[in-house]
């Protein structure tokens, strides 16, 4: 059995980044992932301006006298042309161009306005005070963004702020939908002795919306192999990433992974980690596939820890990874050796300042309504067996997937 890392890896290695490439305007690219480095046309500032509303002065005037006469006013937008005469300053307001020869800006709080409309500094100003040089920020050429960002409420406005009006981006990635099992109800339907509803592929929809890819949607495969064939065959022709759940064990009903042996390549499919164990990953004529668990517990756990990597990586990003902390066991917690254990917990801060969390009700991978009381993982090591209360355990708050 590979371990989670082993399994990511493997999964990296293989995954390509996408090839094909839109040109979008930055008004349609939220949530994209850039496919360029993007460089900057422009000098920002472009131009020398004052951080401070306040007088732009030159240093050898003050140095004769720290009273001057008032040449002007330059505001933002609107700059100071004019004559400026030695024994004056310019009174200018953030972001206003500063006049030709400016020393310093000194702010309004140090500067008395006389009578006459002279003025008197307080304090004698440090050269390049307040302000704020062309290029100081951004210089024309530098590369601002690189291949693979998240096109977000940040990047996009400084897109935005550099006149760049389109970006080259990844195509939103296609993924395919299934869930598998001859008990599964479709919600909305009544259901029949021996027959459940079917969570697992509404879950996934609404974690691959979050992740911004386009859902094609299967519905429900009975435990038919033929069926399953025709199926994966067609998912694989319309899709970048093929996402079944169930099936995937090795139960007399379980053909997930012999069908896909037969109609693609399977690259591993068991894991030490708990819940998830059978997880199928592989390949398909055109298409990847992840095979997820059926229990819905597991079919979210393994979408969260396995799934979001090999989205990322389709998608054209770098996978972030998830935060890890470190807490305190409220409780005792009961855990086997032999598998990496991701239990729901419930994290808070206590009133010393410490992070401490307890899991949320029983953790058996059938048991799906504890879930919803969660807001991290208790990452369990594989070779870790029962945890006291007071030890040191790791958790990964939960991402806006779960959140
Ligand atoms: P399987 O992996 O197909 O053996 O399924 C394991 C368990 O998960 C069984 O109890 C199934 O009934 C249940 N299960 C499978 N698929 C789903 C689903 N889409 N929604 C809810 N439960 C499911
Ligand atoms: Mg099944």
């Amino acid at each position: 059995m590979l371990t989670l890392d082993q399994a990511r890896e493997k999964m990296l290695n293989v995954l390509p980044y996408p090839t094909r490439i839109e040109n979008l305007s930055i008004n349609d690219a939220a949530n994209r992932i850039c496919a360029e480095n993007v460089v900057s046309p422009i000098n920002v500032p472009s131009f020398d301006n004052s951080a401070m509303d306040g007088y732009a002065v030159r240093l050898a005037d003050l140095a004769q006298s720290l009273t001057l006469s008032v040449a002007g006013k330059s505001f933002a937008g609107n700059p100071f042309i004019g004559d400026w005469k030695s024994q004056s300053a310019v009174r200018i307001m953030t972001g206003a161009m500063i006049p030709e020869g400016t020393d310093a800006v000194v702010m309004q709080e140090d500067v008395t306005v006389n009578e006459d409309g002279s003025v008197t500094f307080s304090v004698m100003p440090k050269l390049n005070q307040n302000i704020r040089r062309i290029g100081e920020d951004v210089k024309q050429g530098d590369i601002v963004l690189t291949q693979g960002s998240i096109l977000n409420s940040v990047s996009l406005p400084l897109l935005a702020s550099l006149g760049i009006t389109s970006v080259n981006v990844f195509p939103r990635l296609k993924v395919a939908v299934l869930s598998t099992g001859d008990e599964l109800v479709p919600v909305g339907k009544p259901l029949a002795q021996g027959q459940i509803y079917d969570t697992n592929r509404f879950a996934v929809k609404l974690m691959l919306e979050k992740l911004h890819c386009d859902v094609i949607d299967f519905g429900i495969l009975p435990d038919n192999p033929e069926q399953f064939e025709k199926a994966f065959i067609d998912a694989q022709s319309q899709a970048d990433l093929v996402i079944t759940s169930g099936g995937v064990s090795v139960g007399e009903a379980d053909f997930t992974k012999t069908v896909l042996e037969k109609v693609g390549s399977v690259n591993f499919w068991k894991l030490a980690i708990k819940p998830g164990k059978p997880f199928a990953f592989g390949k398909l004529e055109n298409a990847w596939f992840c095979g997820l668990p059926g229990n819905p517990v597991s079919a979210l756990v393994t979408f969260y820890q396995l799934v979001q990597p090999v989205i990322a990586k389709l998608s054209g990003t770098e996978y972030q990874g998830a935060v890890q902390l470190p807490a305190l066991a409220a409780t005792n917690i009961k855990k086997s050796a032999g598998r990496l254990d991701f239990q729901r917990g419930f994290y808070q801060i206590n009133a010393q300042g410490q992070i401490t969390v307890q899991p949320v009700g029983f953790q058996g991978s059938h048991l799906f309504s504890a879930f919803v009381k969660a807001n991290c993982f208790i990452v369990l090591e594989q070779e870790r067996g029962n945890v006291n209360a007071g030890e040191t355990v790791t958790i990964e708050p939960f991402n806006h997937l779960l959140a």
